[in-house]
């Protein structure tokens, strides 16, 4: 058995099956169990755009554990903050693959949440993530504003409530996900590296690599797609995290990876980090939510920075204070001028920034 399986291509549900049967995962699975199947649905955007997962990657999966038997699959997500995760499964075509195989589609954000306590944090986390049998992770490969990556790791983040998600900023994000990755260890991870943007975790760039990679270790996972993006792993604090704490490790040289149709290969230029730095200059953040920063970020990247080197505050850390003259997101409605939401709207974000003087 490989580490790590590679595919290359555009038929998504070929190429995911082959993966399934040449990784031997049905081993993985029994009749008669409940397996929860978490997509990445952070925004409300098709996969198209690069934030998403594609259907059919998982509608191969069902389709896979359906004959091994598995008849209870429920397909588990809670977009991201200010998202509406009902409408997410609609746009990214979750509705019909639901209707289409009788599986169910739950929304984590009202489901029944538990707490566990586990490397010193005290998390909840939704309950169907820690009843199911059996779980298949299966995020997008792609970049991330504060972290600069998000893949299988940080894909569980969508099993929490949004008052947890809030909460794990205040804490630094980077333990709180490597604490989630020790109560939740799905037993199969299906990655969507087909077209996601590598800069953003709400897309909006997309990049189009036509990849499908599929293992049984995050923190290994994880490692490799890193140095697809020109990350070392250590750069990224809850993989480093994670590998700290025993409950994963770096892919290295022994790692086996076995590769289907590298003809298929396609080459893509690594994300521009220099470019968020110099963006990020413009903000003064302190506990800000992801999708939050990522919005102000990728706003600043469209309507240009500010011409008098402003700084525009965001973030948790400022809620009842004035921090300054310009803000993003109700937490900083302290500020002379804020773009209001939790969080708020890119165009009322780079309404505010062209209105600058
Ligand atoms: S406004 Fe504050 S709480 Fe809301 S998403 Fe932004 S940082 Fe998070």
């Amino acid at each position: 058995m490989a580490d790590i399986y590679i595919n290359n291509g555009d038929e998504l549900f070929a190429m995911t099956r082959e993966l399934l049967d040449a990784s031997g995962a049905a081993r993985l699975f029994a009749a008669g169990q409940c397996v929860l199947v978490k997509p990445n649905l952070v925004v409300e955007k098709p996969p198209s755009e690069g934030a998403t997962t594609h259907p059919e990657i998982v509608e191969a999966i069902i389709v896979f554990l359906r004959e091994l038997g598995v008849t209870d699959i429920v397909i588990a997500e809670g977009s991201g903050v200010g998202n509406d995760t009902t409408r997410a499964f609609s746009v990214c075509g979750y509705d019909r693959l639901a209707s289409g195989y009788g599986v169910r589609l739950l929304n984590t954000q009202k489901d029944e949440v538990r707490t566990v306590e586990v490397a010193g944090h005290s998390l909840g986390i939704c309950a169907a993530a820690l009843d199911a049998d059996a779980i298949v992770n299966v995020p997008v490969l792609k970049g991330h504003c504060q972290t600069w990556l998000t893949c299988c790791l940080k894909n569980l983040k969508g099993l929490i409530p949004d008052r947890e998600k809030r909460r794990y900023h205040t804490l630094g994000i980077h333990d709180p996900v490597a604490a989630l990755n020790m109560a939740v260890r799905p037993q199969l991870h299906v990655v969507d590296a087909v077209c996601g943007d590598r800069t953003y975790e709400e897309g909006g760039t997309p990049v189009q690599t036509d990849q499908i990679l599929l293992g049984f270790d995050a923190a290994l996972i994880d490692s490799y797609a890193a140095t697809l993006l020109g990350y070392a792993p250590e750069e990224i604090g809850y993989l480093k995290r994670v590998c700290e704490l025993g409950y994963g490790q770096y892919a290295d040289d022994s790692t086996e990876i076995v590769e289907f149709h590298k003809d298929r290969r396609r080459t893509a230029e690594l994300p521009n980090r220099d470019r968020v730095r110099q963006l990020a200059r413009h903000v003064d953040a302190d506990e800000a939510c992801s999708i939050c920063y990522a919005l102000l970020i990728s706003s600043l990247n469209r309507a240009g920075t500010p011409k008098h080197g402003e700084i525009i505050h965001i973030g948790q850390g400022f809620r009842g204070k004035k921090p300054g003259r310009y803000g993003s997101g109700d937490c900083c409605r302290g500020c002379d001028t804020y773009a209001p939401g939790c969080p708020p709207k890119s165009k009322d974000i780079i309404a505010m920034l062209r209105g600058m003087e």
